[in-house]
């Protein structure tokens, strides 16, 4: 104990924070109990999936040129697709990020013509010029796709009135992001998006649905795919890469839907035939085994988050007590300096890249200037300790990640100090 205080103070965080931190803490322990239990359950879905799949070490052959029987891969979307309760899975090294995999499943299954809604409100930002709601070369919307938007009601939830005079004869896919982004909106349960989806499909049976679910994967037992969406979508980089896949997406759904993604990524009459996994297959499955625990660490931290920040005045969604969805948690600082003092304690914490000062700078496919703390040996990876934000009102930062709990304990324990260190805060 005295040792541990005497470290961290060598790394610059002082007794007032750590005892600060400690009280918060001891409240916590039924919570960080019940996350432990959905790990256990999501870390059993993996393994059980592996096994019927016969993982050996012949799936981590490297595969070069273009990449015909790729067992190692083949077997990974099998795996994907056991865990997700899907017919079909599509997980490529060759699927860049998250948008990308967003953008794949969009355009393959959109059509000129064809309506797009979003009954959540707003896309996430990256996604705003893929639709074309933000104009962009190559967006949807330059290739005839409408897009429609129904937004959330004051409190959050869907306006179902409001959706069912949306859908119409040209809605062909409704898109619903589980997570806030860089949004204030509550995140959805899983519960929720079924609801939402069975009232989708109720007004038009034939609507495809497709759940963005970035930060979502692993925080809970179910995921919209076993409450009827027939695309799930997401990043490697975050959840579901555990941490140590170095690139890539996923998309998780019907063999109709995921074949023409397929079609879409690589060529029509190609599909999920080529694509070479380049050596990466150790990385992809190890990671997806220790998704769920790494998860788990980093909901922890999100939660600690909110009970150091909340009382002292900065409102945090999720708040220090309600339930959760996602391993994002944004802590509304309120202005500028707020949000850099805070990014530079969780990059100062970081094993990567510690000496490096985060400012807020232009970044392409985001409206405003951003500021990213990062230390990660993934590059941009946020499911390992990070925090960013737009800088614009109400001046949130949305911390996510941590492949440890210690990590992201430390990170958080860090950005308090540099708030306290640069006067923002007296505890
Ligand atoms: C991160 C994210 C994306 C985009 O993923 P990238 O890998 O950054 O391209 C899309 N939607 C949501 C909700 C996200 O959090």
């Amino acid at each position: 104990m005295e040792e541990l205080l005497e470290l961290y103070g060598t790394m610059g965080i002082s007794q007032g924070v750590y005892a600060y931190g400690e009280k918060a803490l001891e409240k916590l322990k039924d919570r960080f109990a019940e996350i432990d239990k959905i790990a256990e359950h999501n870390q059993a879905k993996v393994i059980a999936a592996m096994q019927k799949n016969r993982v050996s070490a012949t799936c981590f052959a490297a595969t070069t040129g273009y990449g015909y029987d790729d067992i190692g891969r083949d077997n990974l979307e099998k795996v994907y697709a056991d865990v997700f309760h899907t017919e079909a899975a599509l997980v490529r090294p060759q699927i860049t990020c998250g948008t990308h995999a967003l953008t794949v499943a969009l355009s393959a299954n959109l059509l000129p013509g064809d309506e797009l809604l979003s009954p959540v409100g707003l896309p996430y930002d990256t996604l705003q010029e893929v639709i074309g709601i933000r104009q962009s070369p190559c967006s949807l919307a330059e290739y005839g796709v409408t897009y429609n938007q129904v937004d959330l009601l004051q409190d959050g939830s869907f306006d179902y009135d409001g959706i069912r005079k949306a859908i119409n004869s040209k809605t062909k896919m409704v898109t619903i992001q589980r997570s806030k982004g860089y949004a204030t909106r509550p995140s959805f349960s899983v519960k929720q998006i079924g609801e939402l989806i069975a009232f989708v499909k109720s007004v038009k049976p034939d609507i495809i649905c497709m759940v963005d679910n970035c930060y979502g994967e692993f925080v809970e037992t179910i995921e919209p795919s076993d409450v009827g969406a027939d695309m799930v979508v997401g990043s490697l980089i975050k959840n579901p890469g555990g941490g140590l896949a170095p690139i890539g997406g996923y998309i998780c759904g019907t063999k109709a839907c995921v074949d023409r993604c397929a079609y879409r990524l690589s060529a029509p009459g190609l599909g999920q035939e080529v694509g070479a996994n380049l050596g990466l297959m150790p990385a992809l499955y190890q990671g997806f085994f220790l998704a769920p625990t790494v998860v788990a660490g980093a909901e922890k931290g999100a939660i600690f988050a909110a009970n150091l920040y909340e009382p002292l005045g900065f409102k945090c969604v999720p708040n220090a007590t309600e339930s959760r969805h996602d391993i994002i948690q944004a802590v509304e600082l309120g202005c500028e300096e707020g949000m850099i003092a805070f990014c530079r304690g969780i990059q100062a914490a970081a094993p990567v890249d510690s000496f490096a000062t985060p400012l807020p700078w232009d970044m392409p496919g985001y409206n405003d200037k951003v500021i990213m703390a990062a230390g990660a040996f993934v590059q941009g990876s946020s499911i390992e300790l990070s925090a960013d934000g737009p800088i614009r009102p109400p001046y949130a930062v949305y911390f996510q990640g941590g492949l440890t709990w210690c990590h992201a304990k430390l990170g958080i324990l860090m950005s308090l100090q540099k708030m306290v260190d640069a006067g923002l805060v007296t505890l």
